[in-house]
């Protein structure tokens, strides 16, 4: 696998982010509208690109909270290393570009009439629809589990109060403790997000709780970045972090509240902090919507992101599964940037360009380590957005300190770039 150089993923990113593939010549008939559905990495990038790219159609943005507090770099807060502020982004300056922001839930589409349906009774036609609306978590997924356990076993996978209270869960620790954290087998959003997780707060542990402990209970074998994480575990946090596979646990087969334990088939384990992440799937809204026929994620055309099963409706980010891309905050913002000019396009009766996407994923194993993966993907003539073999890769296996801290502050540009390009 060849890594790319930093000179090739900035000139696609910034293809990709910026968007360069298309000119837009005048519309055929009037204005159009585009509604966009969720202010994450998505739908910010989809609203932000379409008015750059098009100035003649509108765009409305409905996401159900006036702040979005970012997943990437949740945990750095949960390990005391930035506060919550900091991952908090508003839309005044998407309102100020002329995006129309909706602060509201959407809970339903009715395609026939093309429009959304509101929490409130109300409705918000479109000439087209983009939903980027994330995950739902499977609450009942696990005997034992349900959305009453959130609070005493947080799951932190939608980042704001649950960050704060997995923090506050941890520094509050008793010395010696162990921390268990359930993970779900694929597909779930952030594939390295759980291991990343336990590195960091490995981190804040190795200096205020020494001789505590991590487990991971698995749902799979293997996971994103392995051997670059447990190398640097071994070297960082001997013997503090322990990875139960699968095939050691067998599945979990309950969940106690009352215990603060967790049941597998071959093993118990009782943890003083559960960060429970439950298996997850599209939000419900977009599966009574028929987006996902009878799966749990929507299916979509991998070139234009509109939906197999509904018309004039495209779906991005994580609720859809998009080829071989992650699910992530950077897949996402780059399918919102390309949708937007498939979208300008398709409402010029014009065939859309077929984009180029790209996708790196930075871990912190702490706030001076970190590792990537990195990936291109392309659509194939058989219409599937395919890994280009050859281009992407992971950080190296050996690399100096200096290299581990340069990728961290990779990490911390790339975050600061991608979320001023899309709130600021
Ligand atoms: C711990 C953790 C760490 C992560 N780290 C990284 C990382 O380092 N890099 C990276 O690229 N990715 C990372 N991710 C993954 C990333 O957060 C997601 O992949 C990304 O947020 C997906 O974007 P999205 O647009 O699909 O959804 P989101 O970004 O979650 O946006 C969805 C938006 O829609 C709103 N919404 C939902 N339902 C409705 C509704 N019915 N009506 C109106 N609004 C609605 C939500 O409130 C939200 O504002 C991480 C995830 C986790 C959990």
């Amino acid at each position: 696998m060849k890594l790319l150089n930093r000179r090739e993923t900035l000139a696609l990113s910034t293809a990709a982010v910026s968007g360069v593939f298309l000119a837009a010549p005048a519309l055929a008939v009037g204005r159009a509208k585009v509604v966009i559905v969720g202010g994450g990495f998505g739908g910010a990038s989809a609203a932000r690109t379409l008015r750059q790219v098009d100035p003649d159609i509108d765009v409305t943005l409905i996401t159900e909270a006036a702040k979005f507090t970012t997943c990437p770099f949740s945990n750095l807060v949960i390990a005391g290393e930035r506060p919550l502020e900091t991952i908090t982004f508003g839309y005044s300056a998407l309102a100020a570009q002329g995006i129309e922001v909706i602060i509201g839930l959407a809970s339903g589409i009715e395609p026939a009439a093309r429009l959304v349906r509101m929490q409130d009774g109300s409705t918000v036609a479109y000439d087209r629809l983009v939903v980027s609306p994330g995950i739902d978590l499977k609450y009942d997924a696990v005997p034992g589990y349900s959305k009453d356990l959130e609070t005493l076993m947080p799951h932190a996978w939608k980042a704001g109060q649950q960050t704060v209270l997995l923090r506050d869960q941890l520094t509050a620790m008793p010395q010696g403790g162990t921390v268990l954290i359930s993970v779900p087998d694929n597909p779930y959003r952030c594939p390295p997000g759980p291991y990343e997780r336990a590195s960091l707060m490995a981190y804040y542990l190795s200096r205020n709780n020494p001789t505590a402990k991590i487990i991971i209970i698995d749902g799979k074998d293997t996971f994103s970045k392995q051997s670059l994480f447990t190398k640097a575990w071994d070297t960082l946090y001997p013997n503090m972090i322990s990875f139960v596979p699968f095939a050691s646990n067998g599945g979990i087969l309950n969940v106690d509240g009352a215990q603060m334990s967790i049941v597998t088939a071959f093993e118990s384990f009782r943890g003083d902090v559960i960060n429970f992440i439950p298996p997850q799937k599209a939000p419900q809204f977009l599966l009574e919507a028929g987006l996902a026929g009878d799966a749990e994620w929507c299916g979509i055309d991998q070139a234009t992101f509109e939906s197999s099963f509904v018309p004039g409706v495209h779906v991005l980010g994580d609720a859809a599964i998009v080829g071989d891309m992650p699910k992530s905050g950077f897949s996402a913002a780059v399918q919102g940037a390309v949708c937007a000019h498939v979208l300008a396009a398709l409402l010029r009766d014009q065939s859309p360009n077929r984009g180029t996407l790209l996708n790196t994923c930075y871990s912190f194993v702490s706030p001076t380590y970190g590792i990537s993966i990195a990936g291109v993907y392309r659509v194939t003539e058989e219409g599937r957005l395919k890994s280009v073999e050859g281009a992407g890769g992971t950080s190296v296996a050996d690399a100096p300190p200096e290299a581990r801290a340069a990728e961290a502050d990779h990490a911390r540009s790339w975050y600061d770039n991608l979320t001023t390009h899309l709130f600021g």
